[in-house]
């Protein structure tokens, strides 16, 4: 629709089904360690040189090997609403999609989601008052079927549509930048575009406008916070200086911190650009069955939309 192209090429398909996946394997990876530091990760994984590489479950969610949490879940609430809009990114229908799915009792929720959440349930208002404290990651990492959805659009619709789904809860100048930025980038990879090219035409003027979010002359991001300057500086870190898909989520879900998050986010970059057959078969097979068909139905189902 929107005068796009009937016929989306099967790269483009295989890449969004490969980010789409990307972002639960973060999640069920990163699970595992969400809130641990670097060192207790090396401890605890010193049987296996003190590196987490399994999708093995457990962390203070108690998991199931393969479940995901509110990254990957809230993500595909939002698709689904987005699929039921006939591919519109609709302010009032996200927050429906959103306050039904944190009713159904998810396994974990963020507290700028849960209080925005509340507030609209109270006011009927879809967008969160602007706040300078509503930096955290998670507008950002729920953002990518925005990113399947708009593809083919022009920018400025683009940019749009990351806002409508962003202040149903995080109403933050660098949360739109970050999820602005994450979603252009994902459309750029899925048409074939480069690490080098996205570096020079996203991540350079993303930093020239937000240089809080600069990575590459500090040192390594440990223990990433919530704070979306952080899971961005990690995020951004791993991509760029890993090599692969793999090596990228290795690499940052060993950070600790917001390590769910963090690797869902890379997740979803680094499987737009390293693509299908860069996932590692070992982790698709123990993803949760149910997640693993709905992200892949989902990608498909939004870039066609
Ligand atoms: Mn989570
Ligand atoms: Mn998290």
């Amino acid at each position: 629709m929107n005068g796009r192209p009937a016929a989306v090429p099967d790269a483009v398909l295989a890449r969004a089904e490969a980010a789409y996946l990307g972002l639960a394997l973060g999640d069920a990876l990163g699970a595992t360690v969400e809130f641990m530091t670097p060192r207790e990760i090396v401890h605890r994984f010193a049987h296996q040189g003190g590196v987490h590489r399994e999708l093995i479950g457990g962390g203070w969610l108690r998991l199931r090997p393969g479940q995901v949490t509110d990254d990957t879940t809230m993500a595909l609430a939002l698709g689904a609403s987005i699929l039921s809009n006939q591919g519109r990114v609709e302010p009032l229908a996200c927050a429906q999609a959103f306050d039904a799915w944190m009713r159904a009792k998810p396994v974990d929720i963020g507290n700028t989601v849960r209080r925005n959440l509340i507030r609209f349930r109270a006011t009927g208002e879809s967008a969160a008052p602007a706040s300078e404290h509503d930096a955290g990651n998670g507008a950002a990492m729920r953002v990518l079927p925005v990113a399947l959805a708009t593809f083919g659009r022009p920018e400025a619709a683009v940019r749009a549509a990351c806002r409508a789904q962003a202040h149903v809860t995080h109403h933050n100048a660098l949360s739109d930048a970050a999820c602005e930025f994450l979603v252009l980038a994902v459309q750029d990879f899925l048409r074939g575009d480069s690490l080098r090219q996205v570096l020079r035409q996203r991540i350079a003027p993303l930093l020239l406008e937000q240089p809080a979010l600069a990575f590459r002359q500090r040192a390594r991001r440990e223990n990433p916070s919530g704070w979306i300057v952080e899971t961005m500086q990690a995020v951004l870190q791993a991509l760029v200086d890993g090599d692969g898909f793999e090596n990228c989520l290795v690499d940052v879900v060993n950070r600790g911190g917001d390590a769910d998050t963090t690797g869902a986010i890379a997740g979803m970059l680094a499987g737009a650009l390293y693509g299908r057959e860069a996932l590692p078969a070992r982790w698709l097979k123990v993803l949760d069955p149910a997640i693993r068909e709905a992200c892949a139905a989902q990608a498909r189902r939004l870039v066609a939309s």
